[in-house]
């Protein structure tokens, strides 16, 4: 369960990118985060796993205030956080198996060592979901082998391998054709609700939201226009 209360940030510039945003995310939900550029969707992912900070506001992660952690306490509790980005984020020359056990680790530099140490139940963790995603008879090829749909299938692997508490995806599909698009996120929502994961995921594509999240927030200039389940959202929106 995800938790924010009064959440706004501005930065240095002068520019207010979130006013007094207040919604929890409970176990299993798939939250679609919609609006134009600019609204503040970036804003608030990159609030929630403190790659910005909150100009006031609290973020409470089950029973953990994010809001309150700096230090080794905030990386501890960014590990509970799956991360999954537009880009992807491989490690290229590395293999499926490689990236996906990376996920282990919050930081990639100097991961590679640890790579050798995994414990048998890790890397047969890693197995099982690359079967789930699909990619059971890959995990020995280079990402950079890949098509965009299966890297975004092994970063989902790798964000669900660190057995987190929540999964932040930023903008999943933007780099991927509209049916590879439908695959990842019927995937990203399969997995949250068989993992009981809260998900928020930014998404400039209306339909893909209303088709594949359990419920749509919409901002619109750093705040809350819209919060609901995606039938009471109109087309135009
Ligand atoms: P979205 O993801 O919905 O496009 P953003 O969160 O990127 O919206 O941006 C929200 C507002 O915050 C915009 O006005 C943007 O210009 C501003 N903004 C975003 N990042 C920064 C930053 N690092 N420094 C200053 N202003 C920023
Ligand atoms: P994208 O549209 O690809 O999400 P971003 O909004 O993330 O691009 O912008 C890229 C970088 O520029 C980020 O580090 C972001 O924080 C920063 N940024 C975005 N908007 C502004 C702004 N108005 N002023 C200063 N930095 C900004």
């Amino acid at each position: 369960m995800l938790e924010l209360k009064a959440l706004s940030k501005t930065y240095k510039t002068g520019d207010r990118a979130l006013t007094d945003i207040s919604f929890s995310v409970p176990a299993g939900q798939v939250v679609g985060l919609i609006g134009p550029s600019g609204a503040g969707k970036s804003s608030l992912i990159r609030c929630i796993n403190r790659l910005v900070e909150p100009s006031s506001g609290r973020i409470y992660l089950g029973e953990t205030e994010l809001t309150k952690l700096s230090g080794r306490a905030l990386r501890q509790a960014r590990r509970r956080i799956g991360m999954i980005f537009q880009e992807y984020a491989l490690v290229e020359r590395l293999t499926v198996m490689e990236n996906v056990l990376s996920g282990r680790l919050g930081y990639v530099s100097g991961w590679r060592s640890f790579l050798r140490r995994y414990p048998q139940t890790d890397i047969d963790q890693a197995f099982g979901l690359l079967e789930r995603v699909g990619l059971g008879d890959h995990y020995n090829k280079r990402a950079d082998e890949l098509s965009g749909g299966q890297r975004q299938r092994v970063g989902i692997a790798r964000a669900l391998e660190q057995n987190p508490e929540l999964l932040l995806a930023d903008e999943p599909t933007a780099s991927l054709d509209p049916k590879t698009s439908r695959q990842i996120m019927r995937l990203i929502q399969g997995v949250c609700r068989e993992m009981n994961l809260p998900a928020i995921i930014n998404i400039h594509d209306v339909v893909l939201a209303q088709n594949f999240a359990d419920r749509i927030i919409g901002l619109r200039a750093g705040q809350v226009v819209f919060d609901g389940p995606p039938s009471a959202l109109s087309h135009k929106a």
